[in-house]
C-alpha cells in the first residue's frame, strides 16, 4: 500500500449532509489527512502521492449496512438456516459474501447475529487482512427467550442453533453475555420480541421480563459491550428503551409513550424497511400473496409518522438492508434504505447519505472517526459515476461503484468467481409450496404463489 493517495477531480458528499463541493482529499496512513487546497498542496509538496484521477465521480464515505447477516447466505427458510449449515463452510461463504458487499460500496457492515458465531473469524480475518471486506461490527448468537423470536416452534426449548441462543434464567443471561464478550462480540443482540403462534394475530410480544432486560444491559455495559434489539411494537419498544438498549432494529409501531422513550434517550433507529419495501415493489412479481404486499406496506406506512418525528428530534436513524434473504440477497440492495428514507420519510437525498454513512457509523462503534469525508476520519471512501445527491438509487446501479476504499486501502472489484453448487446447502423444494391435486395439475392455471410467512422473518 502505498502510504499517501491524492484522490482528484472529483466532487465531494462528504456525508454530514453539506451541499457537494469540488476538492481533492489527501490520504495518508488509512486516514483523511488533508481535504480540499490543503490536499492538494501537501500532495504538491511531497510529490510522491499516488494520485487518483476520478474526473465526472463522486467522492463520498463508504455506504455502512447497519443490518446484514453475512453467514445467513440468502436463505430461503429458517429450516435451512437451523439445520443445513455447516460450521467451517458458513465462514467460508460469509467471507465470499463480505466481497459482495464491497462491490456495492458497503464500507461497514454491522451482522448483529451469525451461524455458529462466525462473524468474530470473519471479522477478524478482515481486520488482518487475510480476506477482503467492509469493516464489520458483529453481534454472535441472538439471545432468545423459550418462547422464541419470529421463528415460532422452530425455535428449540434450550441450546443453540441457527442465529440464536436460548437463555432459560437470569443466571444463564448473565453468564451468555460474559461468554459472548469474552469471545469478542462488538454487540449483544437480543430478540426482545417474538411471535407467539398461538397469538399470532397480536403481533410480535415482548418476550422477557423488565427485570431481565435490565440484568442484560446492565451486564453487558459493565463489560463496554452496546446492546441491540429486535423488536417490533410499541409496548416493548418502549420497555427496550426503558432496560437500556443502545439501537433498535424496526421499532415499527411506536405509540407515543414509546416514541417519548426513545427521542428521550436518542437511541438510534435500524428501521431496515428494504426487507418489506422489496416486497412491495416487486411482490407481486414473485408471485406473494396481496395480503402479504399489504402487510409489509403497512408496516413502512404506519410507522411514518413516528419515524420522521423521532428523526426531526434528533433520533439517528441508521441504514440496515437485512440482507442474507432470498428477498434481500447481497450486493443488490444496500443502498435501498436510503431510498426509503426518502420516499417514505421525505428526507432529502443528503440526509438520507448522512443516515447511511455519518450517521451508520455508531454501528460500527466508530461514530465520529468513520462515515464522513473530513480531516482525521477513516478513508473508508467509495467513488461513485454519478450524483447520488440527486438520486440517491445510483449506488444501487450496475457499475457505477468505480472506487472502493477501506482504511485507505483499494478493494479489488473484479467480478467474483461464479459460485458452483454445495451439496447439503440449500433445502430442496420441489414445489414452491403448492401441492399437486390433479384439480392443480390439469387446470391449466399458472404458476402458484411462493411460499413466504411471516413466521420466516427474522
Ligand atoms: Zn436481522
Amino acid at each position: 500500500m502505498s502510504k499517501s493517495m491524492l484522490i482528484e477531480n472529483g466532487v465531494v458528499i462528504d456525508g454530514a449532509g453539506n451541499k457537494p463541493f469540488r476538492a481533492s482529499v489527501l490520504i495518508e496512513n488509512g486516514k483523511i489527512a488533508a481535504v480540499g487546497a490543503d490536499a492538494d498542496a501537501r500532495a504538491q509538496q511531497e510529490q510522491r502521492a499516488e494520485r487518483l484521477d476520478v474526473q465526472g465521480m463522486t467522492i463520498m464515505p463508504g455506504l455502512i449496512d447497519v443490518h446484514c447477516h453475512l453467514s445467513f447466505d440468502d436463505a430461503g427458510s429458517n429450516n435451512e438456516l437451523f439445520h443445513h449449515r455447516r460450521n467451517g463452510l458458513s465462514a467460508i461463504i460469509s467471507s465470499y459474501n463480505a466481497r459482495k458487499l464491497l462491490r456495492a460500496g458497503v464500507t461497514g457492515c454491522v451482522d448483529p447475529d451469525s451461524t455458529f458465531e462466525n462473524m468474530t473469524d470473519v471479522r477478524d480475518a478482515i481486520d488482518a487482512n487475510i480476506i477482503q471486506g467492509p469493516r464489520i461490527a458483529c453481534g454472535s448468537y441472538a439471545l432468545i427467550t423459550t418462547v422464541g423470536g419470529t421463528a415460532g416452534r422452530l425455535i428449540s426449548d434450550e441450546g443453540v442453533s441457527g442465529y440464536y441462543k436460548v437463555v432459560k434464567t437470569k443466571d444463564e443471561i448473565v453468564a451468555e453475555v460474559r461468554r459472548q464478550v469474552k469471545n469478542g462480540t462488538d454487540w449483544i443482540k437480543v430478540h426482545v420480541t417474538g411471535i407467539v403462534p398461538r397469538q399470532a394475530h397480536k403481533g410480535e410480544m415482548c418476550v422477557w421480563t423488565d427485570d431481565e432486560l435490565k440484568i442484560l444491559c446492565d451486564t453487558a455495559h459493565d463489560l463496554d459491550t452496546p446492546v441491540m434489539a429486535h423488536c417490533r411494537g410499541a409496548d416493548p419498544t418502549y420497555r427496550a428503551a426503558q432496560a437500556g438498549f443502545d439501537l433498535i432494529a424496526h421499532a415499527s409501531g411506536m405509540d407515543d409513550r414509546a416514541l417519548g422513550a426513545i427521542v428521550d434517550k436518542k437511541i438510534p433507529i435500524v428501521p431496515a424497511f428494504t426487507f418489506q419495501a422489496n416486497v412491495v415493489d416487486f411482490g407481486e412479481k414473485l408471485g406473494t400473496d396481496k395480503s402479504l404486499i399489504a402487510h409489509f406496506e403497512r408496516e413502512i406506512t404506519d410507522s411514518i409518522d413516528t419515524m420522521t418525528h423521532a428523526y426531526k428530534a434528533g433520533v439517528p436513524l441508521l441504514s440496515g438492508s437485512e440482507s442474507g434473504f432470498k428477498i434481500v440477497p447481497y450486493g443488490e440492495w444496500h443502498y435501498r434504505e436510503m431510498e426509503v428514507f426518502v420516499r417514505y420519510f421525505g428526507l432529502t437525498n443528503l440526509e438520507a447519505i448522512q443516515c447511511a454513512t455519518q450517521q451508520s457509523a455508531v454501528g460500527l462503534r466508530l461514530k465520529g472517526k468513520t462515515g464522513e469525508i473530513s480531516k482525521g476520519f477513516l478513508a473508508d471512501i467509495i467513488c461513485v459515476d454519478g450524483d447520488p445527491s440527486q438520486d440517491v438509487t445510483v449506488l444501487g446501479q450496475p457499475g457505477k461503484i468505480k472506487h472502493v476504499m477501506v482504511g485507505g486501502r483499494l478493494m479489488d472489484l473484479s467480478d467474483l468467481p461464479e459460485r458452483g453448487h454445495i451439496s447439503g446447502w440449500r433445502v430442496a423444494a420441489l414445489t414452491d409450496g403448492t401441492s399437486l391435486t390433479r384439480e392443480f395439475a390439469f387446470s391449466g392455471t399458472g404458476k402458484a404463489s411462493p411460499s413466504l410467512y411471516i413466521e420466516e422473518l427474522h
